[in-house]
């Protein structure tokens, strides 16, 4: 049964070096047995969540995913290292992509909780897309040796949706030039695309990474110029697989194609207008339109309206309000096994229960993956 519900789990992420400064307390408890995240009361005197105490009534909260990742402090023996992210979520998703499916894998929180890290990582501490390279690479020389009847073909693509334009990463910024935007474009077979995004071939290990690098250094290079790009922009990190096999003895040749799809959304503030005046939100300068749609998406979806059989409902969910949702509707109710990475900062009371309120509702949300097969001859 290829149904199932969106994969939720939740990482909180060490204190950083302005939050120890400030003698910030955690607030998050994780229990490795239950997968229980609770979020505490914050101290009545941390400065940080001072003004949301005089506000509302703070209480504490629990909540249930498939995985919590206590990466909070290395000592604890529950500790979760970025290997263990990638044992426990890359690589079955990775197995589901060899077994023909597509996958995406989406970090959502809020700027500074750990997208980044989780999903890129650094040099030493590798996140999820360069692990997911390594392994598939691995795992395609290991197979060249078992099964030679099988041949591979791998291309990664690299795009940013930033202020509801579409940017190809892998296309080098030209200096003094304009930024060059890409259109979408929406096939009866294929959904939703962007129309001449570059997707090269891909052969080894270290020819992705220099492009997973390079599509990196663009979207910094713009950010220098546009404060804050990365907080503001979501990227989509994109890899299609293809396994062609020839089957030797009825002469017969089928073809596999999965995509594997790992997103770094914007912060996860950007969503909220609350402080947007009516001028400021025409201006657009701090709501981020895909991801309020992504909100909106996400509780339709979550709705048990939606969950019935019969289309009427899935024809009411708001897709293709913004880029980044229309770009991502198979990944997020069709034709995909899906899966949430909702990260947490430890000291943030408002920004992290409103994290794992959303994260509760994407529990809920269905899709319906396939095994993407067709013989060829
Ligand atoms: P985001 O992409 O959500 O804005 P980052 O990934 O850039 O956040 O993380 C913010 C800071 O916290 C970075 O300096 C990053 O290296 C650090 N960090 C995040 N998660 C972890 C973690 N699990 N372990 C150690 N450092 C982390
Ligand atoms: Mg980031």
């Amino acid at each position: 049964d290829a149904g199932g519900n969106v994969r939720v789990v939740v990482r909180v992420r060490a204190f950083l070096p302005r939050e120890i400064e400030r003698g910030a307390e955690c607030l998050i408890s994780m229990d490795p047995h239950t997968q229980m995240t609770t979020l505490h009361v914050p101290n009545d005197n941390d400065p940080a969540n001072a003004r949301a105490k005089s506000r509302k009534v703070i209480e504490e909260k629990s909540f249930i995913f498939d995985n919590s990742f206590w990466s909070h402090n290395k000592r604890d023996r529950h500790y979760a290292h970025q290997e263990d992210v990638y044992n426990c979520l890359g690589e079955e998703f990775l197995d589901h992509n060899f077994e023909g499916y597509h996958t995406c894998i989406f970090a959502y929180g809020q700027t500074g909780s750990g997208k980044s890290y989780t999903m890129m990582g650094t040099p030493d501490q590798p996140g999820l897309i360069p692990r997911t390279c390594e392994d598939l690479f691995q795992r395609i020389e290991a197979a060249q040796e078992e099964t030679p009847n099988i041949s591979y073909h791998v291309r990664a693509s690299y795009f940013e949706v930033y202020n509801e334009h579409v940017r190809d990463l892998l296309v080098p910024v030209i200096p003094n030039q304009p930024p060059y935007y890409l259109k979408i474009r929406e096939s009866p077979t294929e959904g939703p695309y962007v129309k001449d995004l570059t997707e090269v071939p891909v052969r080894s290990l270290n020819e992705i990474l220099r492009y997973m690098k390079a599509g990196d250094a663009s979207r910094t290079t713009a950010s220098t110029k546009m404060n804050d790009t990365s907080s503001r922009s979501h990227a989509v990190f994109t890899i299609m697989l293809k396994q062609i096999h020839h089957d030797m003895e009825t002469d017969e040749t089928t073809e596999r194609s999965s995509r594997i799809r790992l997103v770094d959304l914007a912060g996860s503030e950007r969503a909220k207008s609350t402080e947007a005046t009516g001028a400021r939100l025409r201006e657009g300068s701090n709501i981020n339109k895909s991801l309020t749609t992504l909100g909106r998406v996400i509780a339709a979806l979550a709705d048990p309206k939606a969950q019935r059989p019969g289309k009427r409902h899935r024809d009411i969910v708001p897709y293709r309000d913004s880029i980044l949702t229309w770009l991502l509707k198979d990944s997020l109710g069709g034709n995909s096994k899906t899966a949430m990475i909702a990260c947490i900062a430890p000291s943030d009371y408002e920004e992290t229960l409103s994290t794992l309120r959303y994260a509760d509702q994407a529990k809920r949300i269905r899709t319906r993956a396939v095994v993407n097969q067709d013989h060829i001859s």
